[in-house]
């Protein structure tokens, strides 16, 4: 029988273990949803222990299911970070997820101090509550279990891959994959080491971090289910959706559109400088590193799951694209979703959201035309800071829940004037973690093998020329009224 890679993309807003053969077809799979709390405006907090509950109930019901899998590949929600006792195992406080901006005066103060070219040249980031590093520091300031395990030694840090590999190995591992690691604002880019120098600015105590390592080989091990099964692959979620998507040469591009929007062009074999506000991150580390450009917006489906949950005008996230189809335009309105402050190329952490040109003629298709516009404005804003950086697609692959919406994909190619490609499996994430795995395994001798075996696209969406130049001019126009 064809081994089977298991892949656990714990993402945002969900849980999901999948099992694919070697020819990428997915043979089986299981997914729940993670509970998000929001405790003050601008805060959001996961419990680490409902992560790993549901990881390890995904895990068991598709092993139930498929019997044996070969190896493990782990892809994650990126920077959002986990603090727990290295002697209990369990969680010592909320983890702080990426979205959340409680840390926006210390970055703010950090930049007004001058530190930002320094840190960008480092790590290829900029300073943004963001990242992992000011939420570190904060939670040994604020959390006294936090601080106390720290002058104990008992803490252990890490982002989501750390946590997950702490528990499925029982505490044996404490280890965190390059990708992962260069989210944090702490890791060196080129070196992929911690600078000490960074976890001194942000008060993280280094002897809290995992051990960085390669995002593919013999990582770990998981002893929990029955014969030990060794964790080959472990990746970033957008890092994993790049692999899954091939998109594995200098200047490819691939748009992920989940819970927030980020665009990642890969850069080659060394770290690249942006000069156009956009980071500069890990790719990969298989046998060698390679680096990527990204722009990140924070707001993408969460918009979408806001007219739903918030606004309650749709009863599921499926129904804004007949909504959006039942409308010639957006009847003037436009939809700036700055819930959690705007990513790039703009990265003002302050900002919130805003609906303009409301008529008494709006109806709720309007608003949630609109909000699937958006998608494709903040896009082409992404594009235009790539395109400062030099890199100028022809075709731009999607994927994440949202384009499962050919209204949307469409009005992508529409807003940007890029063809956009769509796979087949837009699982991507869990592909290019499942990818990762099955080369850290052995079965291929490397990503490109790997993705001429598994990964296959599923629809083209041409660029129709309309009013792209009005639509963009109205959409600047709101952008510089959030800003103002
Ligand atoms: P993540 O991995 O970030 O948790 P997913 O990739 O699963 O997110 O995407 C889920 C997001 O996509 C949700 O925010 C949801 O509102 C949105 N979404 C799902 N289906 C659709 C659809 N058909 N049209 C528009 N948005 C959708």
């Amino acid at each position: 029988m064809q081994p089977l890679i298991l892949a656990i993309d714990e993402g945002t807003t969900s849980t999901r273990a999948l099992a694919f053969d070697l020819n990428g077809g997915i043979v089986a799979s299981h997914g729940v949803a993670l509970t998000q709390h929001y405790p003050q405006p601008g805060w959001v907090e996961h419990d680490a222990d409902e992560i790993w509950e549901h990881t390890l109930a995904s895990i068991q019901t598709v092993l139930a299911e498929v019997g044996r899998v070969a190896a493990i590949g782990l892809t994650n929600q990126r920077e959002t970070i986990a603090f727990w006792s290295r002697a209990s195992g369990r969680p010592l406080a909320p983890a702080i997820v990426w979205q959340d901006r409680r840390t926006a005066d210390i970055t703010a103060r950090l930049k007004a101090g001058g530190q930002e070219p320094a840190v960008q040249a480092a790590t290829g980031l900029l300073l943004d509550p963001y990242f992992s590093a000011s939420k570190i520091g904060w939670a040994l300031a604020h959390w006294p279990a936090v601080a106390e395990a720290a002058a104990r030694g008992d803490l252990a840090v890490g982002t989501i891959d750390s946590w997950l590999v702490w528990k499925l190995t029982e505490g044996r591992t404490h280890i965190s994959d390059a990708t992962n690691a260069s989210r944090t604002l702490l890791m060196d880019l080129k070196t992929r080491q911690w600078r000490p120098d960074l976890c001194a600015l942000f008060g993280v105590p280094a002897a809290a971090l995992p051990a960085i390592v390669p995002s593919a080989g013999a990582l770990a091990e998981t002893r929990l289910f029955g014969a030990p099964i060794p964790i080959t692959g472990i990746a970033g979620d957008q890092q994993a959706a790049s692999i899954g998507q091939a998109c594995l040469s200098p200047g490819m591009v691939k748009t992920t559109y989940g819970t927030g929007i980020f665009m990642l062009a890969h850069a080659g074999a060394a770290p690249p400088i942006s000069r156009s506000r956009l980071l500069a991150t890990l790719a990969a580390e298989t046998d060698a590193p390679s680096y990527a450009l990204e722009g990140s917006i924070f707001i993408g489906g969460d918009a979408v799951k806001w007219l739903r949950d918030g606004l309650g005008i749709l009863h599921t996230a499926a129904e804004s694209e007949a909504l959006a189809a039942s409308v010639a335009d957006s009847g003037g309105v436009t939809f700036v979703p700055a819930f959690a402050g705007l990513g790039a190329p703009h990265w003002n952490p302050r900002a919130t959201g805003m609906l303009t040109g409301i008529t008494g003629g709006t109806t709720r298709a309007h608003i949630v035309r609109a909000t699937l516009e958006a998608m494709g404005m903040q896009t082409a804003d992404l594009l235009d800071a790539m395109a400062g950086d030099g890199v100028r697609p022809g075709v731009m692959k999607v994927d994440g829940g949202m384009v499962a919406n050919n209204w949307l994909c469409q009005d992508l190619a529409d807003a940007t004037g890029l063809v956009v490609e769509r796979p087949r499996c837009i699982e991507t994430t869990a592909m290019g973690a499942a990818m990762l795995a099955a080369v850290g395994a052995g079965h291929f001798a490397d990503l490109t093998v790997a993705a001429a075996a598994m990964v296959a696209p599923d629809a083209r969406f041409e660029p129709r020329e309309g009013d792209r130049a009005g639509r963009r001019a109205a959409w600047a126009a709101a952008i510089a009224k959030v800003l103002a």
